[in-house]
């Protein structure tokens, strides 16, 4: 059984004391494909030495973080900019809108966003969206970018139906981890309805740790948790969700 973590943030201080016994826990949990966002340039480094280190298991995105727009938002996309045209990376992510911390630079959001997905465009990769308290926003800028070379995956999708049915209809997975393991998580009360085809798996680690760790650091050997709730929600082995969802990232990440 192969399960991909398609969302997890392996270089995080959190590891620091124990990452290579993480990562083995995670191989050998079955979770072998493991990608990774990139959220500023201050990490960029750190990515390319666990790339070395685990070149059969880990998988690099590129770009910047909503969280990290500030005053200093272009020179963080020049580093983006040049990264990918140095390199293979298999999506530009995580990229989108985040107004839960801070709404002083949804202006820079908006346009670091938008100017991503084209770069993602020009490079022939899908988008990993980050999006919290801010559905409208960025439906708004994917509105305005749709096209059948826009491609991706949103990231920890944490909406309704309607907007689970509108991310799709833009091209995107759903990204499904911790949350829908939740008791208040409500994204399990609705995902039956939506097809299989459509969803990928993640951790986000080391956040949203799954139950019964919920609270806790997360890892990727978790996803084996999260797979185990799809199981149990769309009524499948556990064998059939690994493979179906793993084909899936395949066609987002073209590996
Ligand atoms: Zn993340």
């Amino acid at each position: 059984m192969i399960l991909t973590d398609t969302h997890t943030h392996l270089y995080s201080e959190e590891f620091d004391q124990d990452r290579n016994e993480m990562m083995q826990r995670a191989i050998n949990a079955g979770i072998s494909r493991m990608f990774v966002p990139s959220i500023d340039s201050n990490y960029t480094q750190k990515m390319y030495e666990l790339e070395k280190q685990y070149p059969e298991n880990v998988f690099l995105m590129m770009g910047l973080h909503p969280t990290y727009v500030k005053e200093n938002y272009l020179d963080e996309l020049a580093h983006v900019e040049r990264e990918l045209a140095s390199r293979k990376f298999h999506a530009v992510g995580e990229i989108g809108i985040d107004l839960f911390w801070d709404k002083t630079f949804l202006k820079e959001q908006q346009h670091a966003f938008q100017h991503q997905i084209q770069l993602a465009k020009r490079y022939k990769l899908g988008i990993n969206i980050h999006c919290r308290d801010a559905f409208d926003e960025v439906f708004e800028v994917l509105e305005s970018e749709k096209a059948t070379d826009l491609f991706g995956i949103f990231h920890c999708f944490t909406g309704d139906f309607s907007q689970a049915q509108k991310a799709i209809s833009l091209g995107m997975k759903l990204g499904i981890g911790g949350v829908a393991t939740f008791k208040n998580g409500k994204i399990d009360q609705f995902l039956n309805e939506i097809d299989l085809k459509h969803i990928v798996l993640e951790t986000d680690s080391p956040y949203l740790a799954p139950v019964p760790y919920r609270g806790k650091r997360n890892e990727t050997s978790y996803t084996l948790l999260v797979a185990q709730k799809l199981a149990e929600i769309y009524q499948l082995p556990v064998t059939e969700i690994a493979k179906i969802t793993t084909e899936n990232s395949q066609q987002i990440f073209g590996i």
